[in-house]
């Protein structure tokens, strides 16, 4: 009975082994529509590729969300840059700008507050309205602004509000932390102020729970002759989040992008991304 037994028990201990990696590989992938940012302003969400249907259990037909941080009139001509070619692939509607809205208060005090450049505001308006989304990235971006104290980050978030919110900027939802700098204190401000913290592999959201991106950045004053190596590396990640069925966001920063071969990188992700989705 000894052999024979042992080898069923083998076999049953097998298949569960299986069974529970298979649901363990799936269960954090099972994403609520918001992983892919479902925001209703007023994009239509045929457009916005994230209609997935509930009996879809995986969102890897989503095109990448392209994800600007620093959005301030310091860097207005760069910006433009970005939003150029972002608008040959028709992208805003995939599109979240992280807005500043005192940027660098450290070294140039309230010179580039939002309020003092309606010219930029009026951009950032123009933008929404064409289907770009406008969210909060810090108040100040002083240098790891958010490793701070309940008290200070709940002040910032406060202010940075209230100044979005009185240029017609409302109902903000997400929130990305200058440099990723975060700690449990300032996390809990954030959330309690009802917004989702965007980090280089997770969303948490509101309620507390994790839910797993893929996050990065290609760009980071690349030379003209890196193009090709960046672009094969980002869509390797790309396809492999994908198989995965994680949402992948590509972060781009102005003045950074805007160097050598990010804008040509950025081209040719757009086309090569867009080209997949018809065919
Ligand atoms: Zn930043």
């Amino acid at each position: 009975m000894g052999t024979r037994h042992l080898a069923l028990m083998l076999i049953i201990l097998a298949v569960l082994t299986v069974i529970a990696g298979s649901i363990a590989h799936n269960a954090p992938y099972t994403l609520p529509r918001d992983g892919g940012f479902s925001h209703s302003t007023n994009q239509s969400e045929s457009t916005s590729g994230i209609t997935v249907g509930k009996e879809e259990r995986k969102t890897h037909n989503e095109r990448p969300l392209i994800l600007v941080h620093d959005v301030t009139p310091y860097y207005f001509d760069d910006i433009r840059q970005i939003i150029a070619v972002l608008d040959e692939y028709n992208y805003s509607n995939r599109t979240v700008l992280f807005v500043i809205p005192v940027f660098d208060t450290t070294h140039y005090g309230d010179e580039w507050s939002l309020l003092d450049h309606p010219d930029f505001v009026n951009y950032l308006h123009e933008l929404q309205r064409r289907g770009y989304r406008v969210e909060l990235h810090g108040y100040g971006h002083t240098y790891h602004e958010f490793n701070c104290s309940y008290e200070t980050a709940n002040e910032k978030l406060d202010n940075a509000t209230a100044l979005l919110s009185s240029l017609g900027f409302g109902n903000l939802t997400l929130f990305l932390p200058p440099a990723w700098a975060l700690n449990n204190e300032s996390l809990r401000a954030i959330l309690e102020h009802n917004l989702t913290v965007v980090m280089p592999n997770w969303l948490i959201l509101p309620n507390g729970t994790r839910q797993r991106i893929w996050n990065r950045e290609y760009t980071w004053y690349i030379g003209e002759n890196q193009v090709d190596d960046r672009l094969s590396v980002a869509l390797h990640d790309y396809r492999k989040a994908s198989e995965e069925g994680i949402p992948f966001y590509l972060s781009v920063h102005p003045g950074v992008v805007n160097h050598g071969g990010g804008l040509d990188f950025l081209r040719t992700f757009l086309r090569t991304i867009c080209g997949q989705e018809k065919s």
